[in-house]
């Protein structure tokens, strides 16, 4: 198989210099620029739940780009409006309290942002000074922008970026008794991820959830669920928090949300919109009307009559795949995260370091795109909408990955 690399992009080099370089895709396949196909289990990370070259998806951005294009937050548009009410309705059944109001952004960063804000400004507008405190857990992941970034405690990210911004601290994931220390009178919001997307694929524990929803009232803290890899469809129902119980007072939505086109989603309760004022925040660009069209689009589909039901089959078949695996390659050691969001933790032994970036590159010669997540984890996160017939076709890549890895183990 041939394939296209471009060597030496004229991109920052915080991105691979040598990069495959893509022409288009259809369904869960995507072809490059020398016309070698891949079978996608990485979803452009987490983001495209359609898949590539949905023609509803292409018709909806035609339509409402010929009608208008930005209007900028001084005005609104239909599709806005409608994507705004959609999101609340979505949320309801999860949310602690009933949703109130939606601040539409443009990035996963950017809507973490503005909840760590509108966290700070209900401490503050409630409390007063001194209650500003963000408590987020080892191995999250909640974006690169400054605040986000200080939410992220792994120093991998931040260290070269020092000093972040005050009053963010961090607890170990999972560590319910830890977390309980931690919550005193100064803390405003708990941010968590139902899995860790990014940091190794770890789910939030029965007890945590528990914790979260008992403490968050009780210690008058916000919980900040941030769904921005877990929500819409991802681990099998709507939103992560539904398959988990937690009950959080905001929710951050964006990677697949406008399919594919940079969209975000900040959604608040009554208690917290009632206290904020015209230019506490904004955005020019968020909630533009193609990206909204484009989300109602992608809310349509997933939330049809079958498509969680067809999700659930998918899981299913991908559940037992990986189970096969992991009972042929020992090396696999555990299995983690849920629904279409899974991850394989490799231990190789002495060859950890040299094989597990190979995991990919053989992966890419196979024609299969994987993701990693943390140090040891291959990430699997297929396009939704595979079919029973690409996940066999994916376990069997996956398999002939495995093989290859298995033939260079020296031990
Ligand atoms: N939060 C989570 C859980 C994420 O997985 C990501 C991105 O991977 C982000 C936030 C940041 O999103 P973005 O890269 O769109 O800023």
């Amino acid at each position: 198989m041939t394939r296209a690399h471009t060597e030496d992009t004229p991109f920052a080099r915080n991105y691979a210099r040598r990069m495959l370089t893509f022409s288009h895709g259809k369904g869960v396949w995507l072809t490059d620029t020398a016309g070698t196909r891949y079978l996608d289990l990485g979803s452009g990370i987490a983001v495209n739940a359609l898949g590539y070259g949905d023609a509803g998806f292409s018709r909806v951005l035609a339509r409402q780009s010929r009608k208008v294009v930005h209007v900028s937050n001084l005005y609104t548009t239909e599709p806005s409006l409608r994507l705004g009410e959609r999101l609340l309705a979505l949320s309801a059944p999860v949310l602690r309290e009933p949703p109130a109001a939606v601040h539409l952004g443009n990035s996963g960063a950017e809507a973490n942002e503005a909840a760590i804000k509108y966290a700070r400004l209900w401490s503050y507008l409630t409390r007063g000074e001194g209650h500003h405190r963000i408590i987020s857990f080892t191995d999250a992941f909640h974006g690169r922008t400054m605040g986000a970034l200080s939410a992220t405690p792994k120093e991998a990210y931040r260290k070269k970026f020092e000093p972040l911004v005050p009053g963010f601290v961090s607890v170990p994931f999972n560590d319910c008794a830890a977390l309980e220390k931690a919550l005193d009178e100064s803390v405003t919001a708990v941010m968590v991820e139902v899995v860790q997307g990014e940091g190794g694929l770890r789910e939030i524990s029965p007890e945590m959830v528990e914790t979260l929803n008992r403490l968050g009232p009780e210690r008058g803290v916000l919980v900040i669920a941030d769904e921005i890899q877990t929500g819409l469809g991802r681990l099998g129902s709507l939103l992560g928090c539904q398959a988990v119980g937690l009950q959080p007072d905001i929710i951050t939505l964006s990677k697949p949300l406008a399919g594919g086109l940079p969209l975000s989603a900040t959604i608040i309760p009554g208690r917290i919109n009632d206290l904020v004022q015209v230019g506490d925040h904004g955005t020019t660009f968020g909630g533009g009307p193609v990206t909204s069209a484009a989300a109602l689009y992608v809310l349509d589909r997933l939330e049809s009559p079958r498509f969680l039901a067809d999700l659930a089959v998918r899981e299913e078949q991908l559940n037992a795949g990986l189970r096969e695996l992991q009972q042929q390659f020992r090396w696999i050691v555990e299995l983690r995260g849920r629904g279409l969001l899974r991850g394989l933790r490799l231990d190789l032994g002495p060859d950890q370091e040299k094989l597990f970036p190979q995991v990919l590159e053989v992966a890419q010669e196979l024609g299969l795109l994987l993701l990693r997540s943390g140090s040891d984890v291959i990430r699997v996160a297929p396009p939704l909408v595979i079919s029973g017939k690409e996940m066999v076709e994916a376990l069997k890549r996956l398999r002939s990955v495995c093989e290859t890895i298995e033939s260079r183990r020296t031990v």
